[in-house]
């Protein structure tokens, strides 16, 4: 008997949750056929996006080859870039690692080609932190401003070298900004610079930090942000970055060394062109098993998909937090599916969220039968830390 081909598209935080779900959950077998599984990636390797600014500020590795998981017998890996689904003939079409056009055949497709990080207008200047390679340049640019600082006599061009400006003060905002004024103040002791003339301004278009959580949290972000030596500008947009001048929405002037984009997260634009269907906002439509609408075995999660609570009509977030109980309930639908039994459905996750804010600083937060529940400090920073293993399914 012939096997049954399952295709993810994409190897994130999602894809691969998937892929061990679903492999977990059918045991590598369904009705007697043997499934094979195919995870196609653009990639060479597991980006750990979550942590996308530990490599802007400490040059940590982030990306995990394939060969790493270990995937056991049944599953192959694909380095490729899917472009289209044919869901009549049930096959999708690729560019392959050496740019060949290439189409496979698939019984069960899951898609989860994710998010990519919004960039300004590159008239706006500065770096946006989008990918390793932009983390990569981040680092080697504050660096170098670094180094210039410290042969620098001018005080206020030392000064300007020794200042960056963080733009958009989402989680990824907060995070970057906290972990790059730690390693920016030990990199200038280690120059011989002064470590308290270091400054990292972030930039909050909104009137508190993280309003999707209670005042509190925002008030104890502002703290421990202000404990590492990020200075929050509230209600302030970043325009433009010129000439080591960043022009405010105040029409502030602030010479900086340099200016990082960290302004959140779109559906993946290729998704427009892949023959899904999709919402205006281009995130491919699901019903409330994750089933692509009008495509028999197709199934979208994580940060592509529209995923919403039909009992609640809350929609998911672009978040890994969401992402990952997707995976999880995506085996049993998959699993019931193949059965013709009845499903489990959507069920939107907890109310929480996690900060890590350089070594042993943190903020949970999590809401639970109306109560507000924040952690900070060390424990925090290790619940964090267990976060992003778990999300990168190293656990
Ligand atoms: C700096 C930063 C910090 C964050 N912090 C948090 C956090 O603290 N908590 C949290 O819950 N969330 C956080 N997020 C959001 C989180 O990263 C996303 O929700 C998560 O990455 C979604 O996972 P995904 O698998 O859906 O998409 P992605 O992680 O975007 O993965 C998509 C995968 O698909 C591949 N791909 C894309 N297009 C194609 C194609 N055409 N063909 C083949 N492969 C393709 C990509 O290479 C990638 O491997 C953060 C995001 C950023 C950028």
């Amino acid at each position: 008997m012939n096997d049954l081909t399952c295709i993810i598209i994409g190897g994130g935080h999602a894809g691969l949750g998937a892929l061990k779900a679903i492999k977990e959950e059918t045991r590598g077998m369904a009705n007697g056929q043997r499934i094979r599984f195919v995870l196609i990636d653009k990639q060479p390797g597991h980006v750990r996006k979550v942590m996308l600014f530990r490599p802007a500020a400490g040059g940590e590795e982030i990306m995990i080859p394939w060969t790493h998981y270990g995937f056991s017998e049944g599953v192959e890996f694909m380095q490729g870039t899917v472009t289209s689904v044919d869901s009549g003939e049930k096959r999708i079409r690729y560019t392959d690692a050496q740019g060949n056009d290439a189409r496979i055949r698939y019984d069960l497709l899951v898609v989860a080609a994710g998010s990519i990080v919004r960039r300004p207008d590159p008239d706006q200047g500065g770096i946006a932190l989008t990918d390793p390679q932009a983390a990569a340049d981040i680092r080697e640019r504050w660096r170098a401003n670094l180094r210039q600082a410290a042969g620098e006599t001018n005080p206020k061009e030392r000064k300007r070298l020794m200042t960056v400006a963080v733009a958009g003060a989402g989680n990824s905002g907060i995070e970057t900004s906290a972990e790059l004024a730690l390693a920016m103040q030990k990199e200038a002791s280690t120059l011989g610079l002064n470590s308290s003339d270091i400054s990292v301004y972030l930039l909050n278009a909104q009137e508190r930090l993280f309003p999707e959580g209670p005042e509190k949290a925002g008030r104890k972000l502002d703290q421990i942000l202000s404990d590492c030596g990020v200075t929050v500008l509230h209600n302030r947009k970043a325009m433009r970055e010129q000439a080591g001048v960043l022009t405010l929405s105040n029409s502030d002037r602030l010479p900086v060394g340099l200016c990082i984009w960290t302004i959140g997260l779109i559906p993946n634009p290729a998704l427009r062109s892949m023959g899904l269907p999709l919402t205006s906002e281009v995130q491919v439509l699901v019903d409330e098993c994750y089933r692509v609408q009008g495509m028999s075995g197709v199934y979208s999660i994580g940060d592509c998909a529209r995923i919403v609570d039909p009992s609640t009509g809350k929609a998911d977030q672009m978040t890994c937090k969401e992402a990952g109980p997707q995976a999880l309930r995506l085996g049993k639908i998959v699993m019931a599916d193949l059965e013709g039994r009845s499903a489990p459905v959507h069920k939107s996750f907890l109310d929480t969220f996690g900060f890590g804010l350089g070594q042993n600083r943190g903020l949970m937060w999590v809401r639970k039968w109306g109560l507000d529940i924040i952690i900070t400090g060390k424990l925090a920073w290790k619940v964090k830390k267990l976060g992003w293993d778990f999300a990168s399914w190293l656990r």
